[in-house]
């Protein structure tokens, strides 16, 4: 007799650790949400919706069960301690890296990125990073804290240097930050010449990318801690997936759902069909060639 339904993995990841290529982990910190909290219930909610769709992408023509995927579910974070939980956010990553798994990391709000960054770079010291957001992430502090997830992306410039972020759809900030990325050249306007060239520029160099949710118009996606007008579109959204799958991403992040604000869950769903594209553009595509680790700081 087949028991209840209790399948709580996300669709189709049941391979082991060994024997996976990609490696799910819920990273349910937001402690720094500066408006609505609620992101730490954001990995389970899309491995929730996630049973609801199709393993197939008419999008990528693939299906998702054709790949080994792991599903290390949730971490377990004293959700008070800042420090603490993002420590244990980098030490859960470091095992997934030394493994050469593909890591496919969920938050939690937007600072969880700057651990993962922090890790990445001891393994791929070239690494660029590409941020699709609403927001700049840029201020050098918040309310006092210089860890917020207002902050995030000045403090992962500070471990990258100059030149090596770029930013997608980025629509709020405040004007210290948006002089800052135009002194940086950061931010790469939604517009197919301008992400050609980003893409020109990132060939051969390892690419994390980090996906903030409120990218999304908050009217098909209205589940995220800080909405922000003016967004991108589903279909809009696939057509850039399509532009940055021939980059070399070497693992990605996908932050800020709060799943509770969304009595529809239809921001949980799409969350989950995103990360279904996501998984098929970055984790499982056509060898693009090889790409070149590099010495530290290069
Ligand atoms: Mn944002
Ligand atoms: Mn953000």
């Amino acid at each position: 007799m087949k028991l209840p339904f209790i399948e709580t993995n996300y669709i189709s990841a049941n391979a082991s650790f060994e024997k996976s290529r990609g490696v799910i982990l819920g990273c349910p910190y937001d402690g720094s949400a500066s408006f609505r909290p609620g992101a730490r219930f954001g990995p389970s909610a899309i491995r929730r919706a996630s049973w609801g769709i199709e393993t197939f992408s008419p999008y990528f023509q693939r299906d998702l069960s054709q790949y080994p995927i792991h599903d290390m579910g949730d971490l377990e974070l004293p959700l008070g301690e800042k420090k603490t939980s993002l420590g244990l956010i980098r030490k859960a990553l470091g095992k997934i890296l030394s493994e050469k798994k593909f890591p496919i990391l969920l938050g939690g709000d937007h600072l969880i990125t700057l651990p993962i960054i922090g890790e990445i770079l001891q393994f791929y010291p070239r690494l660029c990073v590409i941020q699709i957001d609403a927001h700049t992430d840029l201020r050098e502090e918040y309310l006092g804290e210089s860890l917020s997830h207002s902050t995030v992306m000045r403090k992962v410039v500070d471990y990258l240097g100059e030149g090596r972020l770029f930013q997608i759809g980025i629509r709020s900030g405040i004007e210290e930050e948006f002089k800052l990325a135009r002194k940086m050249k950061s931010i790469v306007s939604f517009d197919s010449s301008f992400l050609s060239s980003m893409i020109k520029r990132l060939r051969n160099r390892p690419v994390y990318i980090t996906l903030d949710l409120d990218v999304m118009d908050p009217s098909f996606l209205p589940g995220v801690g800080t909405p922000e007008p003016g967004g991108l579109t589903f279909q809009e959204f696939i057509l850039l997936l399509k532009k940055l799958q021939t980059l070399h991403v070497i693992g990605f992040d996908m932050v800020e759902l709060t799943p509770d604000y969304d009595s529809t869950q239809i921001s949980s769903i799409t969350a989950s069909v995103i990360l279904r594209e996501m998984i098929l553009a970055f984790c499982f595509k056509k060898d693009v060639g090889r790409i070149k680790k590099g010495r530290k700081n290069a």
